[in-house]
């Protein structure tokens, strides 16, 4: 049977860290073997749910790569068949109407020593049909209950192992509220049945809906699919993973300058062992995805973690495309700027640990208008001899070659300069680096020189040592 598997997100919120990587796992099921994801959007509570949310949650997998082969289908418009189930489960003896007022629930809840555990006492399921009909067409008010059968609700869940509930652990849960709507395991089921889910993978938070859904399938007369939960994704605290642990949401991380691939792997890692690589490419990943692969114990949200493959994935993306997306970074910067140079953008990602860092490393690079770190400006002008033999150096640079203005070039110059101004290379390299950079960091100085080209080092060396004769007179 051909694998189909569904995300089935509820818009009341933006698509958070755990949603991502529900629906990634499913999509890699889906993907390793030709079967179909299906996003479904879960829209019933109207009050909360928002086409926003919608939209951010689309926008959030297409930014991660996650396509969906049918949908989005929203259950807001999905109602009719969520009732007609309902009936047919009335019709069929596995549900019943449930006249109880609220009061009258309450009362019994609270005089039975323990509200906090007391289960619907299935107090209406001995009313003979002829009379629920007859009460219900003179408009009596009721609630559709499921008459959960009597014995174990269990499944195999491909995380977990074997999972069982005793039905005494089971309410008669409500599957039409007394204004006639659905609620969530009706809903649910009813479309995990009309699009032929063969497996629902979804979060441990979960699984004791699964029992509940296991006894709808049972009453609708349908096989269940192959249920699967996550495991928990704790913070660094190893408390379950949530606002409080900094940004969540997908989206934020795509506007810090996280790039796609590396939260694809980040969160492809959360869920599954895939190796030792810090990434892979996305058919690579689902090359080695299998449900064997899946974690089954609660995995830790490392946010230094997601750096690490972030800088590895941009080491490894080509300027040509790095300078794409890195665009609205650099426009936030430097509106209507230059774009930067290829070289610039190969040298200068190899130091960078996010879009947004590396687009603040090439600003330097297209403006002579960018600050100088203040601490290696003092140290800088500590040493007047390294700035004097820096100066003698400007006409060295100058008398090179455009075609000798490269790396190795570049430092058998600055090194047999400074060894004849009786300096070491090192009090040459940090004002070089200060004032090309910006920085006390970079990539290698003959690398940042070589991509820096020759006009633009020489303008930038000048303006660095007139800003320090500038800030020491
Ligand atoms: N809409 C539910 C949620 O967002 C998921 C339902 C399911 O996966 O069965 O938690």
């Amino acid at each position: 049977m051909p694998v189909r598997v569904r995300f089935a997100p509820s818009p009341t919120g933006y698509l958070h860290v755990g949603g991502a990587r529900t629906a990634l796992i499913n999509w890699l099921y889906a993907r390793r073997h030709g079967g179909a994801f299906i996003l479904r959007i879960e829209d019933t509570d109207e009050a909360r749910s928002t086409p926003e949310m919608t939209q951010a949650i689309l926008d959030g997998l297409s930014w991660l790569g996650i396509a969906w082969d049918e949908g989005p289908f929203f259950q807001s418009g999905r109602q009719a068949l969520y009732r007609e189930n309902a009936n047919k489960l009335l019709s069929s003896g596995h549900a019943y109407r449930c006249f109880c007022s609220k009061e009258a629930l309450d009362s019994r809840r609270n005089a039975s020593g323990k509200p906090a555990e007391w289960k619907y006492d299935r107090l209406c399921r001995a009313i003979p049909r002829e009379e629920s009909d007859r009460r219900a067409a003179a408009g009596e008010p009721f609630v559709v209950r499921c008459d959960v059968p009597k014995g174990k609700l269990a499944w195999d869940d491909v995380v977990k192992g074997r999972i069982e509930f005793d039905s005494s652990e089971v309410e008669d849960f409500v599957l039409l509220r007394s204004d006639g709507t659905p609620t969530y395991h009706l809903s649910v089921v009813s479309d995990d049945v009309a699009m032929g889910m063969t497996h629902v993978i979804r979060g441990e938070d979960h699984i004791s809906n699964t029992p509940k859904q296991i006894a709808l399938y049972e009453g609708l007369g349908v096989e269940p699919p192959v249920f699967g939960h996550l495991p928990l994704i704790l913070g660094m605290d190893k408390k379950k993973l949530s606002k409080r642990h900094g940004t969540v949401s997908v989206l934020s991380y795509r506007d810090e300058g996280i790039l796609p691939l590396a939260l694809f792997n980040f969160l492809a890692q959360l869920g599954a062992n895939l190796g030792e690589e810090p990434f892979l490419t996305m058919t690579e990943v689902i090359r080695r995805f299998d449900f064997s692969a899946l974690k089954n114990s609660a995995s830790v949200f490392d946010r230094e973690r997601l750096a690490f493959i972030n800088a590895k994935v941009m080491g490894e993306t080509s300027p040509c495309e790095l300078a794409v997306v890195l665009r609205p970074f650099l426009e936030a910067l430097l509106p209507a700027g230059p774009e930067p140079g290829e070289a610039a953008v190969r040298v200068m990602a190899t130091r960078a640990k996010d879009l947004r860092e590396l687009a603040a490393m090439l600003v330097p690079f297209l403006t002579l208008d960018f600050p100088l770190d203040p601490k290696g400006l003092e140290k800088a002008r500590k040493d007047p001899g390294a700035l004097a033999a820096l100066e003698g150096l400007l006409p060295r640079l100058e008398g090179l070659a455009e075609d000798e203005w490269g790396p190795a070039k570049l430092e058998e110059v600055l090194r047999g300069h400074a060894e004849a101004s009786g300096v070491k290379a090192g009090a040459l390299i940090h004002p070089c680096r200060l004032f090309l950079t910006g920085r006390t960091e970079s990539p290698g100085i003959f690398d940042v020189l070589a991509a820096m080209g020759r006009p633009g080092t020489l303008a930038r060396l000048k303006r660095g040592l007139d800003s320090v004769s500038a800030a020491g007179g």
